[in-house]
């Protein structure tokens, strides 16, 4: 934060008060001319603690600066976002799997082991896909349509909402299962969230709406 002079900072008063408001106004209230005012209302400006719109006037900023806004972004982690994962059990069959997703809203289930092992992954494609054929959808199970560990990319609740939408952007996948290891050797994991390309989103939304104190 720069420190301010004393005029700047009956400017900014001056705006938290009465913004949106214009240059002229401002001047009047402080008994100067608009050119005298200029420097100072340029350096409110370029500093971020006011805002300019062209016919409309300044208000204040009260939002966070950009560039906190994108560290605070780059530290936020999966566990702090994470999502309830939705679950199907392996032999639950693509009809059944298709009416879940519709009535949880998601774009991908998650099928697990009676222990909540994760074993696999459904997404809207699969499901379609699956459709396309003529087999009888109640008859098929959706362990036959997955696609099976050790296949499937996955994410742990420490590692950072950035990592995440790495690992999405570069499989082209829409989500990502959050799991904590059951056994390494074994490349069993336990289900524990989700995270989805809107997570990732929603995340940076909140940052930038937040207001700075
Ligand atoms: P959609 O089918 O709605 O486009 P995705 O792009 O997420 O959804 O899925 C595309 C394919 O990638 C599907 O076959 C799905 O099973 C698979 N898939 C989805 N998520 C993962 C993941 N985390 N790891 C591995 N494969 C995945």
């Amino acid at each position: 934060m720069i420190k301010l002079t004393k005029r700047q900072d009956e400017i900014l008063q001056i705006v938290k008060q009465n913004g949106p408001i214009t240059g002229k106004e401002i001047a009047d209230k402080l008994s100067l001319s608009r050119a005298a005012l200029r420097p100072d209302l340029a350096i409110l400006t370029m500093s971020g603690s006011l805002d300019a719109r062209p016919r409309v006037g300044y208000f204040f900023n009260d939002k966070i600066p950009v560039e906190r806004q994108v560290e605070k972004f780059l530290h936020q982690t999966v566990n702090d976002y994470k999502a309830l994962p939705i679950v199907v059990g392996k032999s639950t069959s693509v009809y059944d799997a298709i009416v879940q997703l519709f009535l949880e809203d998601v774009g991908t289930l998650y099928a697990v082991d009676s222990d909540g092992q994760l074993a696999g992954v459904i997404s809207r494609k699969d499901l379609l896909r699956a459709s396309l054929g003529n087999q009888n959808l109640n008859e098929l199970p959706v362990s036959v349509i997955m696609t099976r560990m050790p296949n499937i990319i996955t994410i742990h609740p420490e590692e950072t909402l950035l990592e995440a939408a790495k690992k999405m952007i570069h499989n082209h996948i829409d989500s990502l299962p959050v799991v904590k290891e059951m056994d390494e050797q074994k490349n069993t994991y336990l289900l524990v969230g989700r995270i989805t390309k809107t997570t990732i989103t929603r995340a940076y939304i909140e940052i930038m709406d937040e207001k700075s104190d």
